[in-house]
């Protein structure tokens, strides 16, 4: 598929544009003059052309939208816009250039995989809870049992199942996300009560761990105890996941501003180079190069948390230098703070 190319003024009026846009739209130079440009990009998505191309002409910013063109066919196909500004050599924006490319087929890609995703782990679901079931069963059987070996391997097996089931719940809500039906289920509870429960099941999943856990405040929030809970675990498992040498976590409460509270989980462990930092709440974004070999993993955890966080209003952010650990803190609004007995002044 050619690529479009089109240039403006510094006012953003467009004013050329090559052959390909003419061929695929089958429009001609004096009907786009006439009606405009915008009469090619689908209605649903002109609105927030408008505004985010007059906002990189005021700002001077790049202009980076997905938008769908009409063909002369009527088929409407989606494309990649860009847009970056031509400036003299005192700084001064002389014009623009933008280019759109076809990513119909990639987005035809990307839905079916969303919709592989959702079909997978609803069928992984049944039997791994089922096979769940049952290593509880045999587990409770033999508590007293002389036979170690089997123990031990009914230990182990419980343990990859809650692995596997977290990664189909992760799988799951990535699907409900993209579908925009994650429910929130709010209530109000104390913070520090449910960081301790958590600290405690991952303490016992991961018995060389060492979590040391502080608070003086006692938080009370509004929020969906169950989805907190899930993104203290991605935190923290993470904190496990990439400190192979130091097995030191610390995680803390501590009060943010007046009505908001922070939550953070600090480890020894690789940390995360400056440029990744951003990225790395994306969907499917793994730091590349020997640590995305050395350890799994899918590169949604972290997008699902973000998407949680965000919607009880607070915001998720790290702190970290390469080799030199990392710190994740989850910022979410409180209800009403309780002061712990003895707490320092
Ligand atoms: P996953 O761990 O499954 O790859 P996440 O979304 O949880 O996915 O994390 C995205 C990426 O961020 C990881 O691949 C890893 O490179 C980096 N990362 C996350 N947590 C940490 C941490 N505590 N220390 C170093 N790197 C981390």
């Amino acid at each position: 598929m050619p690529e479009f190319v089109w240039t403006g003024d510094t006012e953003g009026n467009l004013n050329y544009f090559n052959k390909s846009v003419y061929d695929y739209s089958g429009l001609t130079a004096g009907q786009i003059d006439k009606d405009g440009w915008l009469q090619i990009v689908h209605p649903d998505e002109r609105g927030e052309n408008i505004k985010l191309w007059l906002l990189a002409i005021t700002t001077g910013k790049d202009f980076l939208f997905e938008h769908r063109f009409k063909r002369y066919d009527g088929e409407y196909r989606w494309q990649l816009s860009r847009a970056t500004p031509q400036k003299d050599a005192a700084g001064n924006i002389q014009m623009w250039v933008g280019t759109s490319t076809d990513i119909q087929e990639m987005k035809e890609m990307d839905a079916q995989k969303d919709l592989f995703i959702s079909m997978a782990s609803h069928e992984l679901k049944t039997p791994v809870t089922s096979i769940k079931g049952y290593v509880q069963i045999l587990q409770s059987m033999h508590t007293d049992s002389k036979d170690d070996f089997l123990k031990k391997s009914l230990g182990i097996i419980d343990k990859q199942i809650v692995n596997l089931t977290d990664l189909i719940t992760d799988m799951l809500d990535l699907s409900k996300i993209k579908t925009g039906s994650l429910s929130l289920n709010k209530e109000n509870f104390k913070i520090n009560e449910l960081v301790a429960e958590i600290t405690e099941e991952i303490r016992h999943i991961n018995p060389n761990a060492t979590i040391i856990f502080s608070h003086e405040d006692e938080p009370v929030v509004f929020a969906d105890r169950r989805r907190i809970g899930q993104v203290l675990i991605n935190l923290l498992n993470n904190a496990i996941k990439y400190s192979p040498a130091s097995k030191g976590i610390d995680v803390g409460i501590n009060l943010y501003g007046e009505d908001h509270v922070a939550i953070s989980v600090r480890d020894y462990g690789i940390g995360i180079d400056k440029n990744d930092q951003d990225k790395i709440f994306e969907r499917f974004y793994r730091v590349g190069g020997d640590s995305e070999l050395k350890y799994s993993g899918f590169g949604i955890g972290l997008f699902i948390a973000n998407e949680i966080i965000q919607r009880h209003n607070g915001f998720i952010r790290v702190e970290s230098e390469k080799d030199n650990g990392a710190t994740f803190t989850f910022i979410l609004p409180v209800i009403s703070v309780q002061e712990m007995p003895g707490k320092k002044k």
